[in-house]
């Protein structure tokens, strides 16, 4: 597989890709972290389009794991895909769902026909997802997901979290 996956630090609303994945929140109006960022910088657009996705398909909100595009607004790419991740839990596993959360934005980004993606690291935030495994199922679930996207990027925010991934790169490709 010719996919590359590249490690960079910062804030990911300045990335200049096709696609840029969102740790979204189920109800698609916004939050904190990297969401609230999304929106910020992206400007209302972005905002109005959700709304009008709750509106058609995801009354309910979008299910943990799922992805859906939007436009990108003022953003420097042309799609945001929104995500679910898992919110961690100590008592069940909910790896599978964070997988999915690459995977699904992975078949998306696919199906617009974007060939370059920048991941946040989702559900390491908010959600409380212990950065290192958030890291060790990210770059396993690129790496494995089917062909379709050449060039995905997982934005660090922070040189801590930067470490972290650059330890499991070597471990996971070295
Ligand atoms: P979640 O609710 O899925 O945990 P968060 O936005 O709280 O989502 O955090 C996900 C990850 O995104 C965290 O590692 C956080 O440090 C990081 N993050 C926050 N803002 C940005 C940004 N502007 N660019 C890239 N990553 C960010």
């Amino acid at each position: 597989m010719s996919r590359r996956i590249e490690l960079v630090t910062g804030d990911i609303t300045t990335h200049e890709v096709d696609a840029v994945v969102n740790a979204a929140n189920s109800s698609l109006l916004g939050g904190g972290g990297v969401d609230g960022a999304i929106h910020r910088r992206g400007g209302p657009a972005i905002g109005a389009e959700c709304r009008a996705l709750r509106a058609s398909r995801y009354g309910r909100g979008l299910p943990t794991g799922e992805a859906v595009a939007t436009t990108a607004g003022r953003l420097p790419a042309r799609w945001v895909i929104h995500t679910v991740g898992p919110v961690w839990s100590e008592r069940e596993d909910r790896t599978p769902l964070l997988r999915a959360c690459y995977t699904n934005s992975l078949r998306v980004a696919a199906e617009l026909g974007a060939v370059s993606v920048a991941f946040p690291l989702i559900s390491a935030g908010v959600y409380r997802w212990p950065k290192r495994d958030a890291v060790v199922q990210a770059l396993d679930a690129i790496r494995t997901a089917p062909a379709g996207v050449d060039e995905v990027r997982l934005v660090l925010f922070d040189d801590a979290s930067r470490a972290i991934a650059d330890e499991v790169y070597a471990e996971v490709f070295g």
